[in-house]
């Protein structure tokens, strides 16, 4: 049984925190809000709300956002900003947890004493809002009332607002809590799987991630890891999938952006004579390494070598490694002039053959096949074979496209080891803990196909979010014989369909234009869009600009993705001279992953048979899946400001971060329902006395419960009153009749 209050008075101290999900207890009863309905500005509580909104001192002892009265981006704003301001960066926020990236090490907050702290705590829900928090309620749900129940943590917000460092948060605090190896004492420490566990976040940092305008540390790609509990909830293997590399950043940087971070690590911590094997000598000039300068993260090569050794990676396997990426940065020296004559290959330029020629010995490939490859296509008609020589443009595409296959699949590569490394037997284990840090809704002056994912992989993500959050919340209160008006939650199917819809979408026009292959497939993709989708309501145009482009209205905003070139990048060819030329390789690993990859996939002209939305759209489905099955714990974080600075808080980029993941309305939601649950036993317990019951459980249990609290114990009163009103509670036994009576 269990009470449900609105909001009690707004600041007593939380004793139990609006929307969490006791443990025990079948949920039976509530207290309807219409019963104990929210105070407005215009009520009674006038006075008391005044005194929120000026109260200002106060501000930052709010420790969830449901408090806030009345809810709105102000006041959910002038909350957050005074509990930055009082260095306190997680807040409550309903069912989700806000998180305010402080931009420094805040000392002693995530330490092991911490950990254990929340771990240890009874009720952890009682100490101050904090991200272990969120992972100690995973962790005892892990267990389940009658059956174990997996979880997900979902981890959201826009780059640089702390999405991995959260993550890595969680992780350690598994290792930590959930340690195996100490049951088994066993003191190697290399073989212990929750620190190879750890040890594969610095390797698929230094491969994924890159120094962004945004983030110094940005993930360039999505993530989903499963942490493998065993029956005594003990870690004992996790494993990963991970979404959508950013693969083009290999053969092209933003400006002022970086590339992938082990190039700038291989380039400091490198020593003479590796340099010399990957033939990168000091001083070197490289096209694709930009802001060389910058320093950042680049000082971790040593720590991702050694997460290597951990997880496996034998030293003779690294330095094929490490020679498939040098060959790679080779390759981005290597320009093409064109030739005088039309029906000639263009030609190499003279300072690119050194180049050229160092990276085909880096890849253990012939260099004449390489130069072949890269300047002339070759066109199958039946059994014969046409060569046909590429322009100087298609050359610099081929070079630029086989840079971008082999560190993808190189990529691929690494994350399967990890996981053949990590992940425990199926027998061994039973729940997983799952851990989702993607990369959040993505709005820039130019925007394409990238952006497109990854803003859909968002609106399904805020789907899951809000049908989950609001349908499990209303369900409960339909299940306890509440009255109950639905609220309607703001869906944003109608955009999905837009985007991935199977009858006519923009993914269905787009995978349509990629099949056939045609010239001009942009203008006609163009053309289709605008005549297939006219009536569409989330997708406009701007006839006149000058940047052909689409608009979509997804929940976060309105975000404008240029048509030019979205075609071509969902059709993602490889010509399949450079695929077969791989697959010749002296280099194991090269030949590997070449060999492995599925040719059978691949059309005769070098076009995936999937294309990137269908691939994409197939492994989100798959997510999704899972996380349906899963029950979801959600994280917004949020970036203070977009400078990345400390002790820097910006209310316009703060509100926009807010309303972009409609945090406000879950608030709204949040206090609307009933956020206070509470067993009725427990609730008699605490707060029997303060109202005078006699005749209840034992009143020992009770004597120490008094407070001198007057408006708490009026609001106590009000509630035992309904409780003892509702029907399908039959609480009178607990009462004296006459006091009751006399309320
Ligand atoms: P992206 O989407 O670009 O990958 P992200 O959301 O994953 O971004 P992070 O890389 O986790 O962002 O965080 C950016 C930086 O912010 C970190 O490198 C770290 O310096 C700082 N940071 C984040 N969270 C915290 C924290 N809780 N305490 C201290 N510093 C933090
Ligand atoms: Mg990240």
């Amino acid at each position: 049984m269990v009470v449900t209050v609105k909001s009690m008075s707004s600041a007593d101290g939380g004793r139990v925190r609006p929307g969490f999900r006791h443990g025990g207890g079948t949920v039976k009863g509530f207290v309807h809000k219409d019963q104990f309905p929210r105070p407005n500005l215009n009520d009674s509580l006038e006075g008391e709300i005044q005194a929120f909104l000026t109260d200002e001192d106060q501000l930052h002892t709010y420790d969830d956002l449901t408090k806030v009265n009345p809810v709105t981006p102000t006041t959910v704003l002038k909350c957050l900003q005074a509990r930055y301001n009082a260095r306190v960066f997680y807040t409550h926020a309903g069912c989700t947890l806000v998180a305010l990236n402080p931009f420094q090490p805040i000392p002693d907050l995530y330490s092991v004493d911490v950990m254990k702290e929340y771990h240890c705590a009874p009720q952890p829900q009682e100490l101050k809002p904090h991200i272990f928090i969120v992972a100690e309620e995973a962790y005892r749900n892990v267990q389940g009332q009658l059956e174990p129940v997996n979880q997900s943590l979902v981890v959201s917000g826009e780059s640089g607002a702390g999405k991995t460092w959260t993550s890595r948060c969680l992780m350690k605090y598994y290792a930590t809590v959930a340690a195996s190896s100490s049951v088994v004492k066993s003191q190697d420490i290399v073989g212990r799987i929750e620190r190879r566990v750890l040890d594969s976040n610095p390797i698929m940092e230094a491969f994924g991630n890159a120094c962004t305008l945004r983030n110094n540390n940005s993930s360039r790609f999505g993530k989903y890891i499963q942490l493998q509990l065993d029956r005594s909830q003990l870690l004992v293997g996790a494993s990963v999938q991970t979404y959508l590399l950013e693969k083009t950043r290999v053969a092209c940087q933003p400006a002022n952006e970086r590339n992938f971070h082990i190039y700038y690590q291989m380039i400091k911590g490198a020593t003479d004579e590796q340099r010399k094997d990957w033939k990168m000598p000091c001083g070197q000039h490289f096209v694709w390494l930009p802001n060389a300068e910058k320093t950042v993260e680049e000082d971790c090569f040593h720590e991702t070598v050694e997460a290597m050794v951990h997880l496996g990676i034998n030293a003779e396997r690294q330095r094929e490694i490490f020679r498939i990426l040098a060959g790679i940065l080779q390759l981005g020296n290597v320009n093409f002039s064109p030739s005088t004559d039309e029906s000639q290959p263009c030609n190499l330029e003279e300072q690119s053959k050194d180049f050229l020629q160092r990276a085909a010995e880096l890849f253990s490939i012939p260099t004449e096949e390489l130069q072949l490859a890269l300047r002339v296509r070759t066109l199958k008609a039946g059994k014969q074979s046409v060569l046909k020589p590429c322009s100087q443009t298609e050359c610099s595409m081929r070079r630029d496209c086989l840079a971008k296959v082999i560190y993808a699949q190189l990529f691929e590569w690494l994350v399967a080891f990890i996981n053949n490394s990590i992940c425990a037997d199926k027998s061994m284990w039973c729940n997983f803990i799952g851990i989702l840090d993607v990369y959040g809704f993505e709005c820039f002056q130019l925007n394409n196909l990238e952006q497109l994912c990854i803003n859909y992989a968002n609106e399904k993500l805020q789907q899951h979010f809000v049908a989950h959050y609001l349908r499990a919340q209303q369900e409960e209160y339909v299940s306890e014989g509440l009255q109950w008006s639905f609220v309607k939650y703001q869906d944003n199917q109608s955009c999905l369909d837009l985007i991935e819809g199977s009858t006519v979408s923009v993914f269905s026009l787009l995978n349509e234009e990629s099949r056939l292959n045609r010239a001009s497939d942009c203008k006609m993709f163009r053309v289709r869009l605008e005549k297939e989708l006219c009536d569409n309501v989330n997708i406009s145009w701007d006839k006149f600009s000058k940047v052909p482009h689409f608009t979509v209205a997804h929940y976060a905003g309105k975000v404008n993705y240029q048509i030019q070139g979205m075609v071509e990048k969902n059709k993602d060819p490889v010509p399949p001279e450079l695929n077969s030329l791989l697959q010749k390789s002296d280099n194991s690993l090269l030949h590997q992953i070449f060999t492995d990859k599925e040719t059978d996939n691949m059309t005769s002209k070098g076009l995936s048979k999937v294309t990137v939305v269908s691939k994409f759209k197939n492994s989100l489905e798959s997510l999704m899946k899972i996380l349906h099955t899963t029950t979801p714990h959600y994280t917004r974080c949020i970036k203070p400001n977009h400078d990345c600075k400390p002790l820097t808080f910006k209310k316009e980029e703060v509100i926009m971060q807010l309303e972009a993941c409609g945090i406000v309305e879950t608030i709204h939601i949040s206090a609307a329902g009933f956020p206070i649950r509470i067993p009725f036993t427990s609730f008699l317990q605490r707060y029997g006395l303060i109202a005078k019951y006699s005749n209840f459980q034992s009143e020992s249990d009770c004597a120490n419960l008094e407070s001198d609290n007057q408006g708490l114990q009026q609001e106590v009163e009000k509630v035992l009153r309904v409780v003892l009103q509702n029907q399908d509670v039959d609480l009178s036994h607990c009462l004296d009749s006459d006091k009751h009576n006399s309320w």
